[in-house]
């Protein structure tokens, strides 16, 4: 069994050998990486988070996060590919029947199956109770109808965790809510692949049932009503996921605008030697850094079963802006070559906002972090 340190050397030996060698070609042609999706697979990747009883690695979200930092310092949209398909595995292993972990959770910690999350719809995202898809019990099974939209590897992937309305008058809302594991097939399939700024060879696409018919056991958990609970239970853990995908980028950026400013030349003196773009420098450095710890303090509260909805908001909400304004400094940093196409920066540049948006926008892990705020400190 390999150390923690070990899985995380080797991860940033295969994103050097392999990874960074492809990562233009494969987002510029907008093309899915499917040698890297096998590749990721041999590494374990899609068994990461998955527990070793099922053939999964079992990380610890800590180590989870310094591996997906890792890959996204290099290039961000590989790890959507395994991290949406493990928020799938993660609500099976949390929430599913024995049965339901014993049949599903070894294809998907070898890759055999993969697949990701399907919550949001075209009317509803932050507001999730709002969603219109739904499952009528028939029988021994139950029939979806709707639509969902953004739905990450929703091209590729064969296998998602839906969550629908069973009983769309419920009230509250959450209360009529349940999620499905439904396979690609009759009544199923990928409507169309969503055309994006950046986060680019993944596919982003709109997923439509029509009388998609599931058998009852594919109902996770086994009973009515849990959906919204088992949806937004594993929000910590994604928070901190996306944080270190906001720290990878972040680190990226640094890592080259430090590169070239010791190249480039500008009035007799590499440009890291101009005050102004040493400024930059430490300014990014230490985004990195403040970023990293903030991860680190909400991923050990997690891994010890600690309460951090408060530290795992403030790391995302930190981090992702973090990967924003530093891949931003970055572009300043390479002057005119930022436009060019010939350097990674401006890969890091229209990936980076994803970060702002994705496991809850900026906006909610505010208010969040204010409420938390407010209950832990009474007057
Ligand atoms: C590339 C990509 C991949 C994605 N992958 C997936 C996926 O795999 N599965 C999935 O289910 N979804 C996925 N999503 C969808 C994503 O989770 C949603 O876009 C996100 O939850 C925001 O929802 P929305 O876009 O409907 O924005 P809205 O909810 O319409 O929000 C619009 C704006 O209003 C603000 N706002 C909303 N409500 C409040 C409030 N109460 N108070 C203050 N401000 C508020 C928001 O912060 C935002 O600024 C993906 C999105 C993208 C872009």
């Amino acid at each position: 069994m390999s150390s923690d340190n070990e899985i995380i050397d080797s991860i940033e030996r295969w994103c050097e050998r392999e990874l960074r060698p492809v990562a233009k070609k494969f987002d510029h042609a907008d093309e899915y990486p499917e040698t890297i999706v096998e590749q990721m697979k041999e590494l374990g990747l899609f068994g990461a988070t998955i527990d070793p009883e099922y053939g999964g690695l079992g990380l610890s979200a800590a180590t989870y996060a310094r591996l997906v930092m890792t890959i996204a310092s290099v290039w961000m949209a590989p790890v959507g590919i395994f991290n949406s398909h493990l928020i799938m595995a993660a609500c099976v292993q949390r929430h599913g029947t024995s049965e339901q972990k014993r049949r599903w959770l070894p294809k998907f910690a070898s890759g055999d199956i993969r697949g990701g999350i399907g919550l949001t719809e075209p009317n509803a995202g932050t507001d999730l109770q709002s969603i219109r898809t739904t499952a009528r019990r028939d029988g021994d099974s139950y029939l979806i109808n709707g639509t969902k939209t953004w739905i990450t590897n929703g091209v590729y992937g064969s296998c998602f965790g839906v969550l629908v309305k069973t009983d769309p008058d419920a009230q509250p809302r959450h209360k009529g809510m349940s999620m499905f594991l439904c396979e690609k097939g009759a009544g199923f399939k990928a409507s169309k692949k969503i055309r994006k700024l950046g986060y680019k060879s993944i596919d982003s696409a709109e997923l439509v049932f029509e009388d998609h018919r599931v058998p009852a056991d594919q109902l996770i958990g086994g009973i009515e009503g849990r959906g919204f609970q088992q949806a937004v239970g594993g929000l910590e853990l994604g928070r901190i996921n996306v944080a270190a995908r906001g720290a990878g980028i972040a680190a990226g950026a640094l890592r080259d605008a430090l590169r070239y400013a010791q190249e480039r030349q500008t009035f007799g003196k590499p440009i890291a030697q101009h005050q102004a773009i040493q400024l930059k420098l430490a300014d990014m450095a230490t985004r990195v850094e403040a970023s990293r710890l903030l991860i680190e303090q909400a991923a050990r509260k997690y891994d010890t079963g600690e309460r951090c909805d408060l530290e795992s908001s403030m790391a995302k909400l930190f981090a992702s802006e973090a990967g924003v304004e530093n891949s931003l400094e970055a572009m300043r940093i390479f002057g005119g070559y930022s436009y060019s196409t010939d350097f990674d920066v401006e890969r890091y540049y229209r990936d980076a906002p994803l970060m702002c948006i994705g496991e809850g926008t900026n906006e909610m892990q505010r208010i969040i972090i204010a409420r938390q705020l407010i209950e832990r400190n009474p007057l």
